[in-house]
């Protein structure tokens, strides 16, 4: 096997133990790059200088005997909408072009720091509005299954990057199902971690109590080793949440049994692709099989969570995005006066998908309206979460599909919002939540296309959630699978 093909565990071990050097392992993943990028179309900018430079830190560091964290040596893709000092942070949108931010997002920091290599920024969905990464305003990706075939999003970039080996693990952002979503359309782990475990601060905002940024990895216990090196409290971000970070991989390898899992039974209703059930409730009888308990439970306002997001994410959009009005950042367009720059700015700066949210949402929060909208979604949202408080009380996890299809073609959705906003019916009541979720691969559809397996747990129970997927993960038989880009290509 190939050094960029291997898991993020197992080169932490060789580079530990200086097998190898982790100059050669960047270089291996900046020669797959080269030799695949082109196809695949994950990254908006790549620094392999600054790449190469960082392995030799480390190697240098290795050298001296000093001692490493699990991430030492390892290269790494970040979401472009993490800020990243001086180096282009774009969010794949026109509006930043040219905007280089004048820090590092805690997490970007803590990465360095644990002497992780960065490679560079992935695409992404334009301000991390959509479900396929198509709204990026810079490039296209494909999925590395099937090229004539979305990503997922909005995290596309870096799940195809994963997918691809084109990079060891990579970092994204979930507001609605960003991570878990394309996650299960290119056969990678992503796991969303509970609001307030990971800080947001230099994590460019969407929508504020609802963002949260995690990893994306061949395999459960990668996810575990870097949400261990990224979480934790943070003075600069008041919700992020002072409570110890377990060593989340020591407790990975324990058995799962007598473990309560519970199956809502609204994520299996109409509209639910045939090949993913089968898939998940496969999956569900593995996890049975290896000691857990199974049971129906329900969430009865599952309905209603696409349209109370739909609402909240949105009005908290439309102020978030306010900031970008020509002065501050980036693009700025060629105006008479102050009023014309604004609106040209605003105007011919952000794409559609996200002057339709901007717009909806400030149609949302207009007085006159905000108690029949946007206060009525807070309530709706607080009926979603004791859903889950009252299924919590019964069992220790929840497990379902992630989305009600495998990846869709390119074009098929994006002229439909409605029919692109519903796919995230499985996804979005989570992040409503503020609870902690992950996909984790667990078959393929008849055309070749992974299906992921949605574990989800209370807040803050990471540990056990991790567990189950990684006990999935050994008997599943779908762990670390890749797919052949030569054949993807074919399908087009
Ligand atoms: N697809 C959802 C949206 O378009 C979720 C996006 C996200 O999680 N960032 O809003």
């Amino acid at each position: 096997m190939e050094l960029y093909e291997c898991s993020l565990e197992e080169l932490s071990g060789r580079l530990c133990r200086r097998e190898i050097s982790a100059v050669e392992l960047t270089g291996a993943v900046l020669g797959r790059i080269a030799a695949v990028e082109e196809r695949v179309g994950a990254y908006l900018e790549i620094d392999a200088e600054a790449a190469l430079a960082q392995a030799a830190a480390v190697d240098a560091k290795l050298a001296e005997g000093r001692q490493t964290t699990p991430l030492t040596g390892i290269p790494i893709a970040l979401k472009d909408l993490l800020s990243t000092r001086d180096f282009p942070t774009t969010c794949a949108s026109k509006m930043l072009a040219g905007y280089r931010p004048e820090y590092d997002a805690t997490v970007v920091e803590r990465l360095k720091k644990a002497g992780a290599v960065l490679l560079g920024k992935v695409n992404m969905d334009e301000f991390a509005m959509g479900s396929s990464t198509e709204n990026s305003a810079l490039k296209k990706t494909v999925n590395p299954w099937d090229f004539s075939r979305v990503p997922g999003g909005s995290s596309g970039g870096s799940t195809a990057a994963v997918a691809a080996a084109e990079a060891i693990a990579a970092l994204g952002s979930d507001t609605g199902g960003s991570i878990r979503q394309p996650a299960s359309f290119c056969g990678v782990v992503g796991l969303k971690p509970s609001y307030g475990r990971v800080s947001r601060y230099g994590l460019v905002a969407f929508a504020s109590s609802l963002d949260q940024i995690g990893p994306v990895t061949l395999t459960v216990a990668d996810a575990a080793l870097l949400l261990a090196g990224i979480a934790g409290v943070d003075r600069r971000d008041s919700t992020s949440v002072d409570r110890p970070v377990p060593d989340y991989y020591a407790e990975l390898k324990k058995d799962i049994r007598g473990l309560r899992i519970g199956v809502p039974k609204e994520y299996f209703a109409a509209g639910l692709d045939a090949e993913v059930e089968s898939a998940v409730r496969q999956a569900i009888a593995v996890l049975e099989g290896a000691g857990a308990r199974v049971v129906e439970v329900s969430l009865p306002h599952t309905d209603y969570a696409v349209a109370t997001y739909y609402l909240l994410a949105t009005a908290e959009a439309s102020s978030n995005l306010a900031r970008y009005d020509g002065v501050k950042y980036g693009f700025r367009a060629a105006a008479e006066g102050l009023k014309e720059m604004y609106f040209k700015t605003r105007s011919t700066g952000f794409g559609p998908e996200v002057k339709r949210r901007i717009m909806l949402g400030t149609y949302a929060l207009s007085s006159g309206y905000y108690d029949a909208y946007y206060r009525k979604a807070q309530q709706v949202r607080y009926l979603i979460r004791r859903d889950f408080d009252q299924a919590f009380a019964r069992v220790d996890l929840l497990a379902g599909p992630v989305c009600p299809s495998p990846a869709f073609a390119f074009g098929e959705k994006i002229d439909d919002p409605l029919a692109m906003y519903l796919s995230d019916i499985l996804t979005i009541p989570v992040n409503l939540a503020g609870l902690p979720a992950i996909s984790v691969p667990c078959g393929f559809s008849g055309g070749g296309l992974p299906i992921g397996l949605q574990l989800i747990a209370p807040a803050f129970a990471e540990e056990p959630l991790l567990r189950a997927a990684w006990n999935y993960e050994q008997l599943g038989g779908f762990a670390g699978r890749r797919p052949e880009l030569a054949r993807a290509g074919e399908v087009q």
